[in-house]
C-alpha cells in the first residue's frame, strides 16, 4: 500500500472542533498514515497564535522579565483543547519544563517549538498515534542547511504498524539544539516527512481550497487553479501568491510526490495539485504581482560596443549590497529592476558609482512601479499569448513601462505604474479567463 503524508497547518487545529474535523479527514482514508501539525493558530481574527506567543514568551524570560501573561495564556489554551477533546494532559508539568529548559537558550528556537511539540503530543493522543520526535531525526548542519541525512534517520523512524505524528517547524543542530524552520516552516517538515516515507502524496491541509489565479481581493471569484507545476508556483510565489512556505517544494522536487493544498473545512472540495509536469493544456495558470519597485534607467550612446559595460553595472549594484529583479535591456539602454527596500538608502550612492564607473549619457531613478507576472508553462511555443496580454492592457488604458519575457517562456512580466495595478490585474486575468 502507498501512503499520503498529510499537514495540517495552525488555523486547522485552533481549536477542538478542529481537532475533530481534523481527525475525520485523517481516519476517511487509510492511505494517511504520517501526520504533520502546526502549533494552534487563531480562533478569530483577533486571537493570538500560539507560536506568537511562545515568542512572547521567550523575550521575556530573555530580559528577566514577568512571563505570566504569554505562559498563563498557552497553558490556557492547552488545557481547553485538552478538556475538550477528553484527553489526559499534564499541561502544567509541560509548562514547567519548558520553561526551565527554556531558559537555557539565547535563540527563542527552543520556545517556539513547542506549540508543534504539544500539539504534535495531544494529536498522537486523540489519535493513537506513535509521536515522533524531529529533534532526533531531523537536523541541520553547521551552516544551518537541512542535513540529508535526516531523511534516512527520519525514514528509520517511520517505520511499522499505525499513524505517526511528526511536529512540525524544528529540528536539531549538530550539537542537540532545537532548531526552527524559518515561520510556517511546517510545510517544510511536511515535505521532509513525505520524501522520508515515500509517501505517493503530500497532502497540506490549510484554510483555503487551493491557489487562485489572482488576488480574489483584486479579482473577487477569481478561479481556483487545479494544476500548477513546481516551476510555476515558485514564480507565483515569489510574486506575492502565498498559501505554502517558499522552501517547501524543495524536498519533494526532484521525486515524483505532488503536493495537493487541501481545506480542512472543505474537505471535498479537490484544492490544487503541485506537480513536476501538469496534465491541463492551459496556457496561463496564473497571475501574481506587487507594487513597490524602482527601475534604475541607464542610457549611453554605442553601448552596445562596449564591452563589460553590463558587467560594471552589476558590480555597483554588488558592492553596494543590492539585488535586481529583472534587466530588460536595449541597444543604448539597461534598466535594472530592483525592489524599493533594496535601493532606498542607497539611490544616490548608487547613481554616482554608475556615472562614475560606467560613464552613461544619463543615468537616473524611476520609482512606483508594480510588476505582473502572467504565469503558465503552457505559453511556450504557443502564439499570441503576449498580444492577448498587451491588448487586454491597451483596452484597460494601462501603459506597459517595461516588458520581459524569459527564454524559458513560462513567464511574461510587465512593469507598469503603481496606481495602474488593480486595473492591470483585473485585464490580465479576463484576458484569459473569458
Ligand atoms: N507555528 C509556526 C509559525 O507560526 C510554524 C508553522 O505554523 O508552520 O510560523
Amino acid at each position: 500500500m502507498s501512503y499520503i503524508t498529510c499537514k495540517f497547518g495552525g488555523s486547522s487545529l485552533a481549536d477542538a472542533e478542529c481537532f475533530r474535523l481534523v481527525e475525520k479527514i485523517i481516519r476517511a482514508n487509510p492511505e494517511r498514515r504520517y501526520i504533520v501539525p502546526s502549533a494552534p493558530g487563531k480562533r478569530r481574527p483577533d486571537d493570538k497564535k500560539i507560536t506568537d506567543l511562545l515568542y512572547a514568551w521567550h523575550n521575556l524570560l530573555s530580559q528577566d522579565l514577568d512571563a505570566t501573561q504569554p505562559r498563563g495564556l498557552i497553558a490556557a489554551r492547552f488545557e481547553q483543547l485538552a478538556t475538550e477533546l477528553g484527553i489526559d494532559f499534564p499541561v502544567h508539568e509541560h509548562l514547567e519544563s519548558i520553561a526551565a529548559e527554556g531558559a537555557k537558550y539565547k535563540t527563542p528556537d527552543y520556545m517556539a517549538s513547542r506549540g508543534e511539540y504539544l500539539n504534535g503530543r495531544l494529536l498522537a493522543a486523540l489519535l493513537g498515534a506513535t509521536f515522533v520526535d524531529p529533534a532526533e531525526c531531523i537536523l541541520f548542519d553547521d551552516e544551518g542547511l537541512l542535513d540529508p541525512v535526516s531523511y534516512e534517520q527520519l525514514g528509520a523512524r517511520l517505520q511499522g504498524e499505525g499513524l505517526f505524528v511528526i511536529p512540525g517547524f524544528y529540528g536539531a543542530t549538530p550539537e542537540g539544539a532545537i532548531k526552527t524552520f524559518s515561520r510556517g516552516g511546517s510545510d517544510v517538515t511536511g515535505a521532509i516527512v513525505a520524501r522520508a516515507s515515500h509517501s505517493r502524496l503530500y497532502e497540506n491541509w490549510t484554510d483555503v481550497s487551493g491557489f487562485l489565479m489572482a488576488d480574489p481581493r483584486i479579482v473577487p471569484g477569481a478561479r481556483r487553479i487545479d494544476e500548477v507545476t513546481y516551476q510555476e508556483l515558485r514564480e507565483l510565489s515569489y510574486m506575492g501568491a502565498q498559501v505554502l512556505h517558499e522552501e517547501a517544494i524543495f524536498p519533494v522536487r526532484g521525486t515524483d510526490i505532488p503536493i495537493n493544498i487541501r481545506n480542512t473545512k472543505e474537505p471535498e472540495n479537490p484544492g490544487t495539485m503541485i506537480l513536476p509536469k501538469r496534465v491541463s493544456k492551459e496556457p496561463i495558470c496564473g497571475i501574481a504581482g506587487r507594487k513597490g519597485f524602482t527601475m534604475i534607467n541607464i542610457e549611453k550612446a554605442l553601448m552596445n560596443r562596449e564591452r563589460g559595460f553590463g558587467r560594471r553595472v552589476l558590480s555597483v549594484l554588488e558592492e553596494h549590497g543590492v539585488s535586481f529583479e529583472h534587466m530588460p535591456t536595449g541597444i543604448d539602454t539597461i534598466s535594472l529592476i530592483v525592489k524599493d527596500e533594496e535601493i532606498s538608502h542607497h539611490g544616490p550612492s548608487v547613481l554616482k558609482a554608475i556615472e562614475r564607473t560606467c560613464q552613461p549619457d544619463r543615468v537616473s531613478l524611476a520609482p512606483g512601479l508594480a510588476i505582473i507576472a502572467t504565469v503558465g508553462q503552457g505559453m511556450a511555443g504557443h502564439t499570441g499569448i503576449a498580444a492577448r496580454l498587451t491588448t487586454a492592457l491597451a483596452k484597460a488604458d494601462v501603459n506597459i513601462r517595461v516588458i520581459d519575457q524569459g527564454s524559458s517562456e513560462n513567464n511574461i512580466i510587465v512593469g507598469i505604474e503603481d496606481d495602474d495595478f488593480e486595473k492591470a490585474v483585473k485585464a490580465i486575468y479576463d484576458a484569459f479567463t473569458h
